[in-house]
């Protein structure tokens, strides 16, 4: 399995299955949330309202519709609070969790936003470090290759000095 860190945008991506760092209701926000339901098309809201929200480090899944990948998988990053209210934990739980559902759904080739790392404030080399390290230890099978798009140039930096690290 391969990762590589790519700065765009996550909708121009096409492979298997897009993530989408969604919020509880899954009903649709900004950033990455809000580009993702523009490109898909309203029918993206219509199979999202019946999924009833969605818990933060939890993932659900869809159709991608007018985007061009077979599935979106819908995660839930923590908000940043102080560092001390579970946030690394569940912040790994939602890399856990979509890869278990792109195993499921058969995906080889996925993408991930930086899950958490804007309206919800995660410290991007804190993000990065744990997306990485959760990504790499992953048993995978069906998934050959990960992206992970980042959109600013420092969230890109950032993750491509850690993916060195390695
Ligand atoms: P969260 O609420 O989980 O913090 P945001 O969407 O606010 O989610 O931010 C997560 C990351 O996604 C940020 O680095 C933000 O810049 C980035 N982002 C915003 N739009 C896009 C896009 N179209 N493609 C990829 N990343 C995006």
């Amino acid at each position: 399995m391969k990762i590589q860190i790519i700065q765009g945008d996550i909708t121009q991506i096409s492979c298997d299955a897009i993530v989408n760092a969604a919020n509880n209701s899954l009903l649709g926000g900004g950033g990455v949330d809000g580009a993702i339901h523009r490109k898909a098309g309203p029918e993206l809201l219509a199979e999202c309202r019946l999924l009833h929200g969605c818990a933060t480090g939890d993932a659900k899944v869809t159709k991608a519709y007018h985007l061009p990948a077979r599935y979106v998988i819908h995660t839930v990053g923590p908000v940043y609070r102080d560092g001390q209210h579970d946030e690394a934990k569940r912040l790994q739980s939602c890399y856990i969790r979509c890869l278990e559902k792109a195993e499921e759904y058969q995906c080889q080739h996925i993408a991930f936003p930086s899950i958490s790392t804007g309206a919800y404030r995660y410290p991007v080399s804190q993000a990065a470090t744990i997306a990485i390290e959760t990504l790499k230890n992953y048993p995978c099978q069906y998934v050959k290759r990960i992206d992970i798009v980042c959109f600013d140039n420092y969230t890109y930096r950032t993750y491509c000095q850690l993916l060195k690290k390695e």
